[in-house]
């Protein structure tokens, strides 16, 4: 085994004697002529310990239902399958599905790779109920993803058991933002309404290849059963017409928004306060009325 980790050379689970010793990731790359496509996002991980450290935040995955977006050359899909999860893997780019199919050979019965766009899967379809979600998301759709999976049913819980996503530095500190401050906004509150969301790693840019321009972190949302009586698509309204104007008191941002006002009165919320000191909890107690 290569004494520098970032050789991409396997890590002893991976070499177990019934399983053929799969080639570096940086060969993979060589051989497969992946060279990085900067429309799709591609900024690689090769260093299995850290991809280990990564499979390892939603806990223990032996037997687990597992969905990945953008496996690439197939570093974090690696980790994911070593510790025994049940993958379901889609990758938009076909120059990836030779050595993804290596994968399939040497983890047999584990993975299913789907060619396609992420963003036109149904990933509860595909992983059923339960299944945990885990990324080095492409930093072009992430955020979407992000929204589509938190805006999925919550009957009382999403089909999603945990997420574990890897975004730019500025989106992870937005999703996991905290009142008064500026990254806190629409996002914060839609992850954080019924989701606990923490920043579990940060990682630096020189951990990827090729190294993107900004840090990143992987961020970890576990699900919470969703306050009742409160429907998303109000909070949605609610949030977006407060952060629209994200400098303006309340009293002017909702102006547009009816029964806002009145909603705030009722909560007891000073409509001179400006929307990025409201807590989650209070924008979740004007959507309830909102949503009456
Ligand atoms: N998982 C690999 C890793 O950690 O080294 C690659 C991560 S790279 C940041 C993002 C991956 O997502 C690339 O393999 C890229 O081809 C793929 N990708 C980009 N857009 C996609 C989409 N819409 N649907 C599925 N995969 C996509």
């Amino acid at each position: 085994m290569s004494a520098d980790p970032a050789d991409g050379d396997a890590v002893t689970s991976e070499a177990a004697p019934d399983r053929p010793k799969l080639p570096p990731l940086r060969e993979v790359i060589a051989t497969h002529g992946l060279a990085a496509s900067k429309a799709l996002g591609q900024n690689f991980l090769l260093d299995e310990q850290l991809l280990d450290r990564i499979a390892a935040i939603p806990g223990p995955l032996k037997d687990q239902p597992v969905f990945e977006v953008g496996p690439g050359p197939g570093g974090l899909t690696r980790a994911i399958l070593r510790a025994g999860g049940n993958l379901v893997a889609v990758e938009r780019d076909r120059r990836c599905l030779p050595a993804l199919a290596e994968l399939e050979t040497v983890f047999p019965g584990q993975l299913r790779v789907i060619s396609g766009d992420a963003m036109e899967v149904d990933a509860r379809a595909q992983v059923g109920d339960g299944g945990h979600v885990i990324a080095n998301l492409p930093y072009n759709v992430g955020t979407a993803l992000l929204i589509g999976w938190l805006s999925t049913s919550w009957e009382p819980l999403p089909w999603w058991s945990t997420l574990t996503l890897m975004f730019q530095m500025e989106v992870a500190e937005r999703i996991v933002a905290k009142p008064g401050g500026d990254h806190y906004g629409r996002l914060a509150i839609l992850s954080q309404w019924r989701s606990d969301a923490r920043i579990a790693m940060k990682v630096h840019r020189s951990a990827f290849t090729p190294p993107p321009k900004v840090m990143s972190a992987v961020v970890h949302l576990t699900p919470k059963p969703a306050p009742e009586g409160v429907q998303l698509k109000h909070l949605e309204r609610l949030t977006a017409a407060a952060f629209g104007q994200r400098r303006k008191m309340l009293r002017q941002s909702l102006k547009g928004l009816p029964g806002a006002l009145d909603a705030l009165a009722v909560v007891g919320i000073d409509p001179q306060r400006r929307a990025e000191t409201v807590s989650v909890e209070e924008f979740v107690a004007v959507a309830r009325i909102l949503s009456q």
